[in-house]
């Protein structure tokens, strides 16, 4: 469920008129509501009530720190995956002991700075790693607290792109191969053993997969534990999938993934900690764009928007589809007709969606993408130097810009000429 609803036949966000935004900041632009992102964290951290457990949103999908101190000042934590991230999260004011660190490529710069900065824990993700974390450690006289996290080789059942927990790909140590590397993290003194972590993909539809994996890792915690080894927290990761498309089956519910979990891993009495991302900030958001021309091509009318691939790039990179609706309501019975929906850049690639329903549009109309907070402006470019869209956040009858659009004299004086040319 969102805040973005029509009221009197013009889109909201809460108690915002998307039109009142667009006046102010132009578009395109992203906009966020703050009862949405808290509605998605509380339903969370319910769902795991009962459990010892701390819900770390993964920043990644989100990072705006405004979006983060909203987060933060609810009760979150954070699952961070680089330094920039980690720093970001600590300028929102989210303290180290509630930040979690996980990523395959930690280099030996963003380990410092978590280990003077405080961090909750790292998840490491392979025996280099380790080696460097240990040895960093040691060298600031601290020990870094450590889960390892494994790859219970499941298939999670979503796009290629996003699956994280085959024995194909790049994270974690292979689940059979754990109690040997358990065994090399405890001889290390810069290392302390906490907990298992697993995180096996996004936009997961499904409980099965993440059931899968977690009763390898409940088997796991016990034969860790036999080893000797102190596990008193498992990281579950995130992942769990949003509905995209309105009239899709909804994906579990938090409450149905909560009951899940207790189910399996409830009797071990351990911390439980969760990552998830989209699912808290993907239905949070929106997309405005406007609609620069209507073009009538070979059998079939091209809408091109003002906002474009570089601004959110998942309809080019996963297929993925994006729920679009006219910010003002369309009259009952109206005739829809279908749209190719695109935006300028050059590439066929700039295609938000084929032969898409849609009411009768002209220049100057305002769409919205639905679902478009979560990977959305984090993972925008300049590329056809059009600068970054601002963010915009509501909260009930208010609304912020949380970062302005940059001027084309930012953008363009962001390039130093050598001095031979
Ligand atoms: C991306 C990621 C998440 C969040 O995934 P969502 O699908 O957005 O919930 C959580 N943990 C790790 C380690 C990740 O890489």
């Amino acid at each position: 469920m969102d805040h973005f609803i029509y009221k009197n036949g013009a889109l909201f966000a809460e108690d915002v008129a998307i039109s009142e935004i667009a006046a102010a900041v132009g578009t395109p632009f992203y906009v966020y509501s703050t009862a949405t992102l808290l509605r998605h964290f509380q339903a969370f951290d319910d769902a795991l009530d009962g459990m010892e457990h701390l819900v770390c949103y993964a920043m990644k999908a989100n990072s705006n720190q405004a979006v983060l101190r909203t987060l933060a000042q609810a009760g979150a934590g954070m699952d961070v995956v680089s330094g920039g991230e980690y720093l970001r999260a600590k300028a929102a004011g989210v303290p180290g002991e509630r930040i979690v660190f996980s990523g395959v490529g930690k280099t030996a710069e963003e380990i410092t700075l978590a280990l003077e900065g405080g961090i909750r824990q790292f998840n490491v993700e392979s025996e280099p790693e380790m080696v460097v974390l240990d040895a960093v450690a040691r060298k600031l006289g601290v020990v870094a607290p450590i889960t390892i996290r494994v790859n219970p080789d499941v298939d999670a059942k979503t796009h290629a792109k996003i699956a994280t927990g085959k024995s194909e790909n790049k994270f974690g140590i292979p689940i059979a191969r754990a109690r040997e590397v358990y065994q090399l993290a405890a001889s290390m003194s810069g290392l302390k053993i906490i907990g298992i972590d697993v995180h096996i993909g996004s936009q997961l539809t499904d409980l099965a997969p993440f059931e899968q994996a977690y009763q390898k890792v409940a088997e796991l915690c016990g034969i860790l534990r036999a080893d000797g080894h102190d596990i008193m927290r498992l990281d579950l990761g995130g992942g769990l999938g949003i509905p995209y498309e309105k009239g899709n089956t909804a994906p579990p519910s938090p409450v149905e993934y909560g009951a899940m979990v207790q189910k399996t891993l409830g009797h071990l009495d351990c911390e439980i900690e969760i990552e998830p991302g989209r699912l808290i900030a993907g239905n949070a958001g929106l997309m405005v764009s406007e609609v620069i021309y209507v073009k009538s091509g070979e059998g079939r009318d091209f809408l091109i928007l003002d906002g474009a691939m570089n601004d959110l790039i998942r309809p080019a990179m996963y297929e993925a589809h994006h729920d679009i609706v006219a910010v003002i309501e369309p009259a009952v019975g109206v005739d829809q007709q279908p749209y190719d929906i695109v935006g300028p850049v050059c590439e066929s690639g700039d295609t938000f969606a084929k032969q898409r329903m849609m009411p009768p549009l002209a220049a100057g109309d305002l769409v919205a993408f639905r679902s478009a907070g979560a990977y959305g402006a984090v993972m925008a470019s300049e590329y056809n130097s059009r600068p970054l869209i601002p963010e915009v956040l509501v909260h009930g009858d208010q609304f912020a810009v949380i970062r302005p659009r940059p001027t084309f004299d930012e953008m363009i004086n962001r390039d130093t000429i050598p001095e031979w040319l």
